[in-house]
């Protein structure tokens, strides 16, 4: 049986498994797909393991992106320009690295029917995920995004790796305190609702659509969007479509989401 893992710090409440099972029913693919928790000194060695009693693939979350990135041997396009990688394998004794995060959102942004050709984007935080989802956004014809992370100077280095990239999309990052104006859509890619902390939005900031890409949990970021009276999702959407690519990756075949839910 093929062998698959989410890993992360913290991990409990990953959806991963449940959706890795049941593409695995809709293809016929048997595989197991568990949760490991690593110590955040101790992402290395607990891949390292995986890999060695013969696991597959793993997908990585919150906060070892970027570190799953500094690892790999061999890396796809997308997770050079991301330098950040949600999803990994071994071929012979070298470690592959891809970024299917940036997919999974523009795929579920699409299905919302949420328009994202000429459209003005926020992007709260600097990890890993939006390291992943800054260019599949700018190719899907974004004009304008900006980010904004708690940390600037995170922020700051993201735009500027990311701007060799990208071409006809303008990329750049304000301060908190400096957000105003009018933005079609705003996306909540900070962890601060695992930790049940949240960005206070100025209220001289308007937009149409909310999207959270933390799903399963009450959100800070959620809640000024309501009271904003605009158009809101979650991230399991953004999950699913993530987690199809990576099946993609991994097993050479692709699951069908039209039907999908969990
Ligand atoms: P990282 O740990 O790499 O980055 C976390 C980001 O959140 C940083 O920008 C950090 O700011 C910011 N942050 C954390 N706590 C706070 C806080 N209290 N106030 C303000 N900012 C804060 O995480 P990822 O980028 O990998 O993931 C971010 C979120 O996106 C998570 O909620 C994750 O679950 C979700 N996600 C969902 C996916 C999906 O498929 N639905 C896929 C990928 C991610 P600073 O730099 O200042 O520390």
């Amino acid at each position: 049986m093929k062998k698959f893992a989410v890993i992360g710090n913290p991990i409990a409440h990953s959806r991963s498994p449940e959706i890795h099972q049941a593409f695995a029913r809709q293809t016929g693919i048997e595989l197991s797909y568990e949760k490991i928790l690593a110590p955040l000194d101790g992402f290395a060695s607990t891949i390292k393991e995986f890999f060695a009693l013969g696991g597959m693939g793993l997908n990585v979350t919150v906060p070892f992106k970027e570190e799953a990135f500094a690892l790999c041997d061999i890396l796809t396009e997308r997770a050079q320009a991301a330098r950040a990688v949600n999803t990994l394998w071994m071929q012979g004794d070298q470690l592959h690295g891809d970024n299917t995060d940036g997919a999974g959102l523009v795929n579920a942004i699409s299905a919302l029917k949420w328009p994202l050709n000429i459209s003005r984007i926020l992007i709260l935080g600097a990890g890993g995920a939006t390291r992943g989802v800054v260019l599949p956004l700018a190719s899907a014809g974004a004009t304008e995004i900006v980010i904004t992370n708690r940390t600037l100077a995170r922020a700051e280095s993201l735009a500027e790796d990311l701007s060799v990239f990208i071409k006809n999309t303008n990329l750049h990052v304000l301060a908190l305190d400096q957000l105003a104006g009018h933005f079609d859509l705003v996306i909540n890619a900070t962890s601060a609702s695992l930790s049940g902390e949240g960005i206070a939005l100025p209220d001289s900031l308007t937009f149409n659509y909310a999207y959270e890409m933390a799903y399963g949990k009450p959100s800070s970021f959620m809640d000024q969007a309501k009271k904003r009276d605009v158009l809101t999702a979650d991230g399991l959407g953004m999950l699913i479509g993530q987690a199809a690519e990576a099946f993609f990756v991994w097993n050479g075949v692709k699951p069908d989401l039209t039907h999908f839910s969990l």
